[in-house]
Parts: structure tokens; sequence; C-alpha cells
């Protein structure tokens, strides 16, 4: 076999090999939210009433009472979401639940506001 044919079959295998490590790249290097500590801020009127760390085995329910209203608010499987509301049109309840880094439900007529953030 003539050394330059050689030359570039390595050269090819050490391609495939790199191409080989690309792929497995994302096993080490988790991007997005999969890795990071969650934690939902609950906030009335800009005043944060409540932190909930959000752990996938956490399971919780509880109320907000604002001035203008109350919100119940259910935690489970590291999503949160606005299970119940007084509020006239309920978005924040039809919002669903949330759970990645920015995600965020608003209760307007309560001025209520659930957002996700990193724990850092
Ligand atoms: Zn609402």
């Amino acid at each position: 076999m003539p050394l330059s044919n050689r030359k570039s079959k390595i050269a090819s295998l050490l391609l495939l090999a790199a191409l080989a490590l690309l792929a497995l790249a994302p096993l080490f290097f988790t991007d997005g939210t999969e890795g990071k500590t969650r934690e939902a801020v609950v906030t009335v009127d800009g005043k944060i009433i409540r932190r909930v760390p959000l752990a996938r085995e956490r399971d919780e329910i509880f109320t907000v009472s604002t001035p203008y209203g109350e919100n119940r608010i259910a935690v489970s499987g590291g999503s949160i979401r606005v299970e119940g509301a007084d509020c006239p049109a309920k978005i924040c309840a039809k919002s669903g639940a949330i759970s990645q880094i920015g995600e965020v439900i608003a209760c307007l007529p309560h001025k209520l506001l659930i957002e996700i953030k990193e724990i850092k």
C-alpha cells in the first residue's frame, strides 16, 4: 500500500473518531435546564411571597392569598401550575404547568407572578 493511501486512511479514521466524540459530547456537556437546580419564585405586587425548589420528587399544593384574590398552586414532578384561582378569566390556571428556567405564569388580576429561576 502506498504511503499516501495509508496516511489518508489514518486521517479518515481520526475524522471518524472525532465525529464519534462529537456525537457523544451531549452526554458530557448537558445543555438546557435538565441538570440545573430550579426554583419557582412566586411574587405578588413585585414582592416575593414564596420560593419553591422544583425537585422532581416534590409534591405540594399551597394557596397564595393576595389582596385581590386567591390562587391555589400545585407543584409536582418538577413543574408548577396554578390549579385554581378566583380571578375572572382564569388565564393563570389555563396556562398549564411550567418547568423551564425563564417560563412565567401570570395572574394579572391578582398581580401574581410565578417565574422559574435557576438556583445558584
Ligand atoms: Zn388568575
